[in-house]
């Protein structure tokens, strides 16, 4: 996939539903891995493309999301949450929300976005149109809630959302079939579902990935993105409820489908 200012990023499948991403600037030669689940298929697309990686970001500490680091960093620096040095690999930059920094010659904005773990950073490339959501934001989903509490969810959610209408959402897992069952379970007269459910299905079927996805159609299906719109709220028979509250709901419904 190639984009306005000229980097490369290729999805790589690891472990059994992993996704690790990989941003290469043709220009500066610098590549740049997005979690590393395990070091195999990301040598193969590094070797495949004749690329060496300069960098490594980790969103959390999860062993599925960390597991390569060892075996892939050689002279690469390895980026990661502060917050959470204690439990990730030795980190050569330590970041928190509102410290960005430069790789691959994409100014990185980084955002605290707790709730599967309290720690979890998403990283966003503006220029791109990328961003890096790990286990936070998913494609029709979110993280199970292992450490945060919904609210911390919700305010993370809130924060991608934010985020501009085209951007490119690059998570990490392919979860899409079991979330989409769901969401169209809460929300089975949205047009813009119904329809996206059946791309989903086409493309499981092709046995291709539904990860990355836009954020205008997270923004229009995800029903973790959607805990304050009216036509959800009502559909789910709570108009009145807080936006916290229909968030805790339906990721506690998600637990038990
Ligand atoms: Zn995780
Ligand atoms: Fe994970």
């Amino acid at each position: 996939m190639t984009n306005p200012s000229a980097v490369e990023l290729v999805v790589v499948p690891c472990l059994s539903d992993n996704y690790a991403f990989l941003v290469h600037n043709n220009d500066t030669g610098e590549t740049a891995l997005i979690d590393a689940p395990e070091a195999a298929p990301i040598h193969a697309a590094l070797d495949a493309r004749g690329w060496t990686l300069t960098d490594i970001l980790l969103t959390h500490h999860h062993d599925d999301h960390i597991d390569g680091v060892a075996a892939l960093r050689t002279n690469a620096r390895v980026i990661g949450a502060r917050a959470d040095a204690h439990r990730l690999p030795d980190l050569d930059l330590a970041v928190a929300e509102g410290e960005p920094f430069n790789v691959c010659g994409q100014y990185t904005d980084v955002f605290d976005v707790s709730g599967h773990t309290v720690g979890h950073i998403a990283f966003h490339m503006a220029d791109a149109q990328l961003v890096f959501t790990g286990d936070s934001l998913m494609a029709l989903g979110c993280g199970r809630l292992f450490e945060g509490t919904p609210a911390q969810m919700w305010d993370s959610m809130q924060k991608m959302r934010a985020l501009p209408e085209n951007t490119v959402i690059c998570s990490g897992h392919e979860y899409t079939t079991a979330n989409a069952r769901f969401a169209a379970s809460l929300d089975p007269d949205n047009p813009d579902l119904i329809s996206r459910i059946k791309r989903i299905e086409a493309a499981r079927a092709a046995n291709q990935p539904t990860v990355p996805s836009t954020l205008t159609e997270e923004k229009r299906t995800n029903p973790y993105l959607r805990a304050d719109i009216p036509e959800f709220k009502t559909a789910l028979g709570m108009k009145d409820a807080s936006a916290v509250d229909v968030f805790t709901f339906v990721r506690a419904q998600k637990d038990k489908f």
